[in-house]
């Protein structure tokens, strides 16, 4: 009986994935994203203890409310694979229901264990923070080596997948770095879609709460025209955007 860490469900997520679905939020993320909207997943212990039945008792019972809309389940976080084998035992539970499955997933991760996960993964949504090596350092705390890693891992093993990005002003939401993302996407082939998302403040509360410095006080949420000016850049890639 497998036991994990989870900070939170949510029954009829509409943003995590295509469909309605059923979003599995795992405790645990080895990132410290200066923009986290969830600092509360930081900590795995802090989570709440459940085994894979009862979350698969969970989502079966929920099955009605996500299939019928070409939804499924959504392995999220924090960082999902921190709890890998918690993660594998659920993915592949899912799919002997025969459940659309997702994982969202910052890519940092050990590559070997990214691989074990494939076989039981419909779609991956990953997040690219940063493209520059040394900037995402600076918003993450940690380098994007395995997140790279992870494009040429989905590509070689045909992982239909999207790209996430968030647009943080001052840091990501400039022309020339949404370029160099539409340069690095282009030709990808188990590329489905690409989503820039729009840095917001809901989470910074909760670093007020837990005692955590909050060092975006000051940075604005991205306009609507900026946001459709860096996704008029995207689709010069010929990207699918979302
Ligand atoms: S990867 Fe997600 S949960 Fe982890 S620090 Fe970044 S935004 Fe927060």
């Amino acid at each position: 009986m497998t036991v994990g860490y989870i900070h939170s469900i949510e029954t009829l997520g509409t943003r995590d994935g295509p469909g309605v679905r059923f979003v599995v939020f795992l405790q645990g993320c080895p990132l410290r994203c200066k923009y986290c909207h969830n600092p509360d997943t930081w900590q795995l212990k802090d989570g709440q203890k459940i085994t894979v039945e009862q979350l698969i008792k969970k989502i079966i019972r929920s099955r009605p409310y996500f299939e019928r809309s070409g939804g499924g389940v959504t392995v999220s976080g924090g960082e999902p694979t921190l709890q890998f084998a918690f993660t594998l035992e659920l993915l592949k539970k899912c799919k002997e229901e025969n459940i659309h499955t997702v994982l969202d997933t910052s890519g940092c991760t050990d590559p070997d264990k990214f691989r074990q996960l494939i076989p039981y993964l419909d779609l991956v949504l990953l997040d690219i923070k940063e493209l520059n090596k040394e900037r995402h350092l600076a918003l993450t705390g940690v380098s994007n080596d395995k997140t790279l890693e992870v494009v040429k891992i989905m590509e070689k093993e045909k992982q239909p997948y999207w790209i996430r990005h968030v647009v943080v002003p001052g840091y990501t939401a400039n022309k020339s770095n949404i370029a160099s993302l539409g340069r690095f996407l282009k030709n990808k082939k188990h590329l489905a879609k690409v989503e820039l998302l729009p840095y917001h403040k809901l989470g910074e509360y909760k670093w007020e709460e837990l005692g955590l410095d909050y060092q975006l006080t000051d940075v604005a949420e991205p306009s609507t025209q900026l946001m459709q000016e860096l996704n008029s850049i995207l689709e010069q890639y010929n990207l699918n955007i979302a």
